[in-house]
């Protein structure tokens, strides 16, 4: 007979544990990982015709990954490096960085995030993932951090379903056809994070690929990712979570970026257009880190759902899988957005030299410019008129420029890094 005092001891142990982890486990049960399906609604609400370029873009992927299948796989064989920029937008005033409860986040939490997205994408074994199943696949695709900008803003919280275009005004991106922009602030307490769907379209000529139904000039401005900082990263005291401690929100949200969907589809059985996924009746959304098998009856079939995989919401301990039709997909995606396909581009270029092309030109409305820096260099812009006069003051790192208030004739658009200085002239008609 076993001693009943330890028995006693045993009772109160498990006691203590219940009380000491209900409350977690309840703090959490109310937290909604992903924002971006409800961050599309409310996008598609403003603009319906938004339903009919979406189904134009699925078709595109189908058609796209269907005519390449055989060249997809070697393009996956060749690693693409997404440059990162991450806006840390928090309320500390004397600028305070790190601790508890502070989104002036430490640039080692930051590093800690790119590291889990290169580990997450790249598939690496013996990491906090436990699915082993080889359905897991290294997607070829890497993140290199280029600068942590931090911004004080007095504002408490942000929402991700209205507030994209404020903290892009707070916190401007950086091109969006050469950088994965990331806003990391506090959210409003039920989300963890929310992304921005790229725009797909076929791609013409520049110029063309460029103008969507989608409004472009504004989209351009609010695309990225963001997160609440409480889930950015991992081993930092700023993480309190029990279950979004491994910075796999940051993973989900950049899968959506790259234009995955989430493993149910966003309705019962529906579909992420991806074979290797499993049909899911619905979100895994347990607060049970022990990764319990799910499983789902789809027209009379019974399947376990993929609950590892990244695009479901499981538990950060649970998550450690794309699988190789999601990986197509984001090769479609980077192939046939023409922000994402000029990301790639541009990440290919090995030139030490400064790049800059104006289009379109001349121009009535709005020039759109590719630039160029090497080592991904910060470069500021200013515009002169042919007396050599300054008409647009110097800006940094400038996505567009609007023309429609500048006088008809030629101008001079200076663009300048630490050491090197390049002016292209441009015509406004
Ligand atoms: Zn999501």
């Amino acid at each position: 007979m076993k001693n009943p005092s330890s028995n006693f001891w045993l009772a109160l142990f498990l006691f203590l544990c219940k009380i000491t982890l209900s409350p977690a486990q309840d703090n959490e049960s109310h937290l909604i990982r992903c924002a971006g399906t409800e961050l599309d609604s409310f996008r598609l609400a403003k603009k319906p015709s938004l339903r009919n370029s979406r189904m134009e873009a699925e078709e595109a992927i189908r058609q796209y990954i269907q005519q390449n299948r055989s060249n997809l796989r070697t393009a996956a064989n060749e690693i693409i490096t997404i440059p990162v920029v991450v806006h840390v937008v928090h309320g500390r005033e004397d600028g305070t960085i790190g601790g508890p409860g502070n989104a002036n986040i430490t640039q080692a939490q930051v590093q800690s995030q790119i590291d889990v997205l290169n580990e997450d994408y790249g598939n690496t074994s013996g990491y906090k993932g436990f699915y082993t199943d080889s359905l897991g696949v290294d997607t070829g695709i890497r993140f290199k951090l280029v600068t942590v900008v931090r911004t004080y803003n007095a504002k408490a919280q942000f929402s991700p379903i209205t507030d994209a275009d404020e903290l892009a005004s707070i916190s401007p991106a950086w091109f969006t056809n050469r950088y994965l922009n990331i806003w990391v602030c506090k959210l409003v307490d039920r989300y963890l994070g929310t992304s921005q769907f790229p725009v797909v379209t076929q791609i013409t000529n520049r110029t063309a690929g460029l103008s969507t139904s989608e409004d472009e000039e504004k989209d351009a401005l609010t695309d990225g990712v963001i997160i609440d900082f409480r889930y950015f990263g991992r081993n930092s005291d700023a993480i309190t979570s029990r279950i979004y401690n491994l910075g796999r929100t940051t993973t989900h949200e950049v899968g959506h970026w790259l234009g995955l969907i989430h493993i149910w589809g966003d309705r019962t059985c529906g579909t992420d257009y991806c074979e290797d996924t499993p049909t899911a009746n619905a979100k895994n959304e347990t607060t049970d880190a022990t990764c319990t098998p799910v499983f789902s009856e789809c027209r009379g079939v019974r399947t376990r759902n993929m609950i590892e995989n990244y695009m479901d919401y499981s538990p950060d301990a649970c998550m450690s899988v794309f699988t190789g039709d999601q990986t197509e997909r984001m090769y479609a995606v980077l192939a046939l957005s023409p922000r994402r396909a000029k990301l790639v581009e541009f990440s290919k270029i090995t030139s030490d030299k400064l790049l800059v092309e104006l289009y379109p030109n001349p121009v009535q409305q709005t020039l759109y410019t590719t630039i160029f820096t090497p080592d991904f260099e910060v470069f500021k812009v200013s515009v002169f008129n042919q007396r050599g006069q300054k008409v647009v003051s110097e800006t940094i790192n400038p996505t567009f420029l609007n023309v429609q208030n500048l006088p008809s004739g030629l101008y001079y658009y200076k663009v300048s890094t630490s050491n090197q200085t390049l002016t292209k002239s441009f015509v406004v008609r």
